[in-house]
């Protein structure tokens, strides 16, 4: 794993919106990636495509490979692909887990301690910047893990993004991931609610952003969010917002535990929750922009 050899294998689980693209820099860089997702499309998918193969179960997908990257809808899954699924006890001793699922970061330390009994070393390796983020190879990716651990995995971080930031020790990624996912989702529902008021109000919504990206007011979604994926009707970011409400109920658990004023975030958390109940579980995190905009 230290070195991107031509041949090199790396194991992946969950190869979906993200961790598709995320493989196929892995390929780029020389990586053989054995991959392994319930889709049959999935699975079919990479059975056919050059530098990829299709493990023939969970428990081989990590076979000739120093490392398993996982990217996978949350900890459920993760726990579930770990120890019901045998991945983990498939591990052999000096070989590394690395989640880059956005998961919860105290079932992350508990995780990585059974790995580490098992002389598995488990770090989490999440990442910000959206599927096209992940294509563009500009996503961040936050680790937590220590740096011997880091200085091991990052050739295979860096092939997937060359930003790489050590967060802190095991389930600091996953926290820093989730606290940031609470900020952006906070900024997406207020500067919506007010970009829409500003329409009802005669504004043009584009004049708006022009002036606000150059403002205060700015964020994610005015730069990002809302130009490409709202003003142009595509709502097709490729985040869901169950995804998306999952990361705010981590961050909201770690403001309460600290006791850390929230009332903001929860404001935030029952607005997308709302929005949530009412759209398909799949639906894009843009649609909230829609749907505050729906009629009475
Ligand atoms: P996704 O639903 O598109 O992909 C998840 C993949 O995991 C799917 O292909 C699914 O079939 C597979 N999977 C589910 N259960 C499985 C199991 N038991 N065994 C094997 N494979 C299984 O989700 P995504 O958008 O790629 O997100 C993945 C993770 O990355 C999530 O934790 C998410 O919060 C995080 N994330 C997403 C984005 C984004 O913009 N989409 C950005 C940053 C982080």
């Amino acid at each position: 794993m230290t070195a991107a050899g031509a041949s090199e294998r790396v194991g992946f689980v969950g190869l979906g919106n993200m961790g598709m693209p995320m493989a196929g820099h892995l390929v780029a860089a020389g990586y053989h990636v054995q991959g392994f997702d319930v889709s049959a499309g999935v699975m079919a998918a990479i059975a056919g495509r050059e530098g990829f193969s299709a493990a023939p179960s969970l428990t081989a997908v990590g076979d000739g490979a120093a490392a398993v990257i996982l990217m996978l809808p949350d900890s459920n899954v993760v726990e579930h692909v770990l120890l019901a699924g045998g991945l983990l006890a498939s591990r052999p001793p000096g070989s590394m887990v690395i989640d880059m699922s956005s998961s919860d970061p105290l079932r992350t330390r508990e995780l990585a301690a059974r790995a580490s009994a098992a002389g598995v070393t488990l770090i989490d390796a999440p990442v910000s910047g959206g599927v096209s983020g992940a294509r563009a190879r500009t996503l961040t990716i936050m680790v937590g893990g220590t740096e011997e651990a880091l200085t091991a995995a990052r050739p295979l971080l860096a092939a997937i993004s060359p930003r790489v930031a050590r967060a802190g020790d095991v389930g600091a990624g996953h926290a820093i991931k989730a606290l940031n996912n609470l900020m952006s989702a906070a900024h997406m529902v207020a500067s919506s609610e007010a970009l829409i008021a500003g329409r009802r109000f005669g504004l043009d919504p584009a004049v708006m952003l022009e002036i606000i990206n150059g403002s205060s007011g700015r964020s994610g979604s005015t730069e990002n969010k809302w130009p490409n994926y709202v003003l142009t009707g595509t709502y097709d970011a490729g985040f869901s917002i169950r995804l998306l409400v999952k990361d705010m109920k981590l961050a909201l658990a770690i403001e309460h535990a600290t006791g850390t004023p929230a009332t903001v975030s929860e404001a935030a958390t029952a607005a997308w929750e709302a929005a949530a109940g009412e759209l398909p579980p799949d639906a894009d995190h843009t649609e909230i922009a829609r749907w505050l905009d729906r009629g009475p």
